[in-house]
């Protein structure tokens, strides 16, 4: 199953991929709830992170929702769903989740990258992983905005994980059912901040990967039971239709089991956290070619699909809102 979130007119909504449709399933959960007003709130008016909570009796009423829709499409009925069902194409997707109770990202996850960013290249015996706050994510075709003054600009294709179900001390061999599937997250970064002058060789990590629109996620989440093996899929990264990263099957070193089981020994995992799990060669650190104003920057996955965002120049300005 795959989940977005859109927006149709004003409103937010979750929805159920359906071809190249999107089925609201607050509208649907509605419908097809038991009677009780309490129990159909509970199930409907919920936002991604909030179905994930619910856990799999909310993937069995979107399994429902989505018969469902299917049935009356085949029937005469089709255009009572007119107004809950649109084209993919029609709606503005959003972020799939944009209050992730915590983003996580390993930072060397992959042999190609850590010989492109590191002297030394001998393999990690441990993760080593970061945090971005939830300000940082942004949605497909969202720009990512930096200061006149950023130079040196990246981008990091990678597969995310998003957590399922709440877990500590996971062992490895329970992990995969903690886990509800996975998205596409872009690694932004400004490398102005990996070599301090001051004390020298220092990396500031905050500023170089926790600022505003620095976590482009999306386009969908693909439930986990449409990936086969998350290790080997192939990322691919294209500037302006150039192909700048490409993992060409290239396996992660740290594999899922292990790296949920390992981050819940230090921190409770919960039901929409993310977790970015490294990136290939190909970065601009690599390539020296560094990201620029108008810049047009495509992450893909095999299985999940295409996020697409640009690189927007903006004084920086006291803002509210
Ligand atoms: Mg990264």
């Amino acid at each position: 199953m795959r989940l977005a979130t859109y927006r149709k007119g004003k409103a937010a909504r979750l929805g159920i991929v359906w071809g190249d449709q999107v089925i609201d399933y607050n509208v649907g959960a509605r419908l097809m709830s038991p009677k009780g007003k309490g129990a159909a709130r509970a199930f409907a008016d919920v936002d991604l992170r909030g179905f994930l909570s619910l856990g799999a009796s909310a993937i069995r009423m979107a399994k429902k929702v989505e018969a469902w829709v299917g049935k009356q499409s085949a029937g005469k009925s089709r255009p009572s769903l007119k107004s809950w069902v649109f084209d993919l194409a029609k709606v503005k997707l959003l972020p799939p989740l944009n209050n992730p109770p915590k983003i996580l990202c390993l930072a060397r996850n992959y042999a190609s990258h850590i010989r492109e960013v590191s002297e030394v290249d001998p393999l990690p015996e441990d993760i080593l992983v970061f945090m971005k706050p939830a300000t940082a994510i942004i949605g497909p075709d969202d720009p990512v905005v930096i200061p006149p003054e950023c130079r040196l600009l990246d981008h990091e294709v990678e597969l995310a994980l998003v957590v399922g179900k709440r877990g500590r001390n996971i062992p490895e061999e329970k992990a995969m059912g903690h886990l509800a599937g996975y998205t596409i997250l872009n690694d932004i970064s400004d490398r102005e901040y990996r070599r301090m002058k001051n004390p020298p060789h220092h990396v500031n990590w905050f500023f170089m990967k926790a600022q505003d629109t620095f976590a482009p996620l999306g386009p969908f989440l693909v439930g986990k039971e449409e990936i086969q093996d998350p290790h080997t899929l192939r990322l691919r990264l294209w500037v302006n239709g150039e192909l700048r990263q490409d993992s060409a099957r290239e396996e992660m070193i740290f594999k899922v089991p292990a790296i949920l089981s390992r981050i819940s020994r230090f921190v409770t995992l919960e039901p929409g956290d993310i977790i970015g799990t490294g990136t290939p060669t190909g970065t601009s650190f690599g390539t020296q070619k560094y990201l620029k104003r108008g810049d047009v920057v495509e992450c893909e996955i095999e299985g999940i699909g295409r996020l697409r965002n640009v690189i927007r120049v903006e004084e920086p300005l006291y803002r509210t809102r």
